[in-house]
């Protein structure tokens, strides 16, 4: 199986270039923030506090996680229902990454997301995948890009949604996150040592869609 990890902080396109080159190398898209995002979504809705992580831990049992795909979107459904509009709200980024800090949390989606990659040829999108989930991932790819960049884009997407926030809520709150992400004990969000780094600070999206299939093309002819 053809495996690609790629890993970075929120905002840097990793979901919207990893979607394309999926569509054109024939991969599943695997979004795996998503997961984190349903688990927080499940907490909040709950009204445990993002701090309370033994009340966090005590609600893994009554979670059932599934991912699938319509039309080549992947949909993420929560005990059943369809919550892959729900998970993407500000909130829940916070509450997301809270419950990510957590290692019995880490442990519950562990099986899952390689299941996913010993099954399909995959382009897995998070932050641990190259470290942790697919240590032997084909590619690793690190991507970034500028805050002010990435906070321009995140904050373009919820205009486009509908979601009522400013432009300096969201540059605070990413920055926010992507500290508690890199800084955690466990599964940091860093670069794995062997990872090809791509800062698309200065790309559009079909040039940076363009390099990565370059830099994946290399790696596989490179393997032999
Ligand atoms: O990628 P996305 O922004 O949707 O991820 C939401 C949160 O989930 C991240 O801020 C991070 O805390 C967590 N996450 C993670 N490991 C992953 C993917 C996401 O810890 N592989």
């Amino acid at each position: 199986m053809i495996n690609i990890a790629i890993d970075g902080p929120s905002g840097a396109g990793k979901s919207t270039i990893a979607k394309a080159v999926a569509k054109k190398k024939g991969y599943i898209y695997v979004d795996t923030g998503a997961l984190y995002r349903s688990i927080g979504l499940y907490v909040c809705r709950k009204g445990i506090a993002k701090e309370d992580k033994e009340g966090i831990k005590a609600t893994l049992p009554e979670i059932f996680l599934e991912l699938g795909y319509v039309e080549g979107v992947q949909r993420v459904y929560l005990n059943g229902e369809d919550v892959s509009g729900d998970i993407r709200l500000p909130e829940i980024s916070m509450y997301a990454s809270a419950v990510s800090a957590i290692p019995e949390v880490r442990a519950f989606l562990l099986d899952l997301q390689r299941d996913m990659a010993k099954k399909h040829d995959v382009i897995m999108d998070g932050r641990d995948i190259g470290t942790v989930i697919l240590p032997d991932a084909t590619v690793k790819i690190f991507m970034t890009a500028s805050n002010e960049g990435r906070a321009k884009r995140r904050y373009k997407e919820l205009l486009e949604k509908g979601v009522d926030t400013s432009y300096e809520e969201v540059l605070s709150d990413m920055i926010k996150r992507d500290k508690a992400d890199s800084s955690r004990e466990i599964a940091p969000a860093v670069p794995a040592e062997d990872a090809i780094f791509f800062d698309n600070t200065e790309f559009g999206i079909e040039e940076s869609v363009d390099e990565i299939i370059r830099i994946i093309d290399e790696a596989i002819v490179g393997r032999g």
